[in-house]
């Protein structure tokens, strides 16, 4: 496995492997890798003659009062784990190497910006969009690949593509979850083993609140607010939204499901925020 560290590092085996007409796909992450990345790698792998793997915690997406300094970090057991998936490239750039003195861009989305983490976390996904226009840009991928446990940002993803014609087809790959439900994160690594017992709860309220909303008998506005409710009271300490949303628009959606849809959700246990959403079919 190539372990490229710098762009004109990275774009010397792109350009040979252009040259020998490999079809490149992107997997983007920001490291500590799990199962659901390597699901993303394992989809890559079905649809690619070569497979980039670029592990980067991007700045431009956190917030001042966010938790970049304490994301988790294993660069050696990542690199290990992407060897033995057999994984051909992993890319990882320092800051220096993404963002050099006097880095000046930001791309700016509109899509989506005022709804859901967009409105929670200002800023977040122009510096998603930025770190994912200059990924494109370095490995030159013709497909990149991406969870829906990030919904929003798929979605947003997917307008990038659009709107700047970029010749990228953008699959999405779905949650992967462990044993009991909860959505596989990076971020679980932070929770206190009382936190991961209450984390479960998510994914439970969620089934619960689909399952109701199919049934139709009580009005979506007053699922979501119970939704919240039972949230606070397994014990998290805040909840940003429970939304339920159109699968493809992502409009709110307060009375009945009438096309596929989704039930959003992030809430807070001390300091971690965990988010996570489910289908809901009519
Ligand atoms: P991250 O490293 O958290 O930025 O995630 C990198 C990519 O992996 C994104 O496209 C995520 O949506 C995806 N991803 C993260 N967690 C999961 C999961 N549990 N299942 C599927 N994809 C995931």
């Amino acid at each position: 496995m190539i372990v490229a560290r710098t762009v004109a590092e990275l774009r010397s085996h792109i350009n040979s492997m252009k040259k020998a007409n490999k079809e490149i796909g992107l997997v983007p992450t920001m490291g500590a890798l799990h199962k659901g990345h390597t699901a993303l790698v394992s989809a890559a792998q079905k649809l690619c003659d070569v497979v980039v793997v670029s592990i980067f915690v991007n700045p431009l997406q956190f917030g001042v009062s966010e938790d970049m300094d304490r994301y988790p970090r294993q660069e050696e057991k990542d690199i290990k784990l992407l060897e033995e998936m057999s994984v051909d490239i992993v890319y990882i750039p320092p800051l220096k190497e993404m963002y050099p003195e006097g880095f000046s861009l930001l791309l700016q989305t509109q899509a989506y910006h005022d709804i859901l983490c967009a409105s929670k976390r200002p800023g977040h996904f122009d510096g998603v969009a930025t770190v994912v226009m200059k990924l494109f840009l370095q490995v030159q991928p013709s497909k990149a690949f991406f969870g829906e446990k990030d919904y929003q940002q798929l979605c947003i993803v997917r307008v990038l593509a659009r709107d700047l014609d970029l010749d990228i087809r953008i699959f999405s790959v779905p949650t992967v979850r462990e044993a009991d439900g909860l959505a596989m994160s990076s971020r679980n690594a932070l929770l206190t083993d009382h936190q991961r017992s209450v984390a479960v709860n998510i994914y439970q309220i969620l089934e619960l609140l689909a399952k109701k909303a199919k049934q139709g008998r009580s009005p979506i506005y007053y699922l979501a607010r119970e939704g919240k409710n039972l949230l606070l009271s397994k014990g998290f300490s805040k909840v940003d939204y429970l939304e339920f949303r159109d699968a493809e628009t992502l409009e709110e959606i307060t009375n009945t499901i009438k096309r596929p849809s989704r039930i959003f959700v992030a809430a807070h246990l001390g300091s971690v925020r965990l988010i996570d959403n489910i289908e809901i079919l009519p």
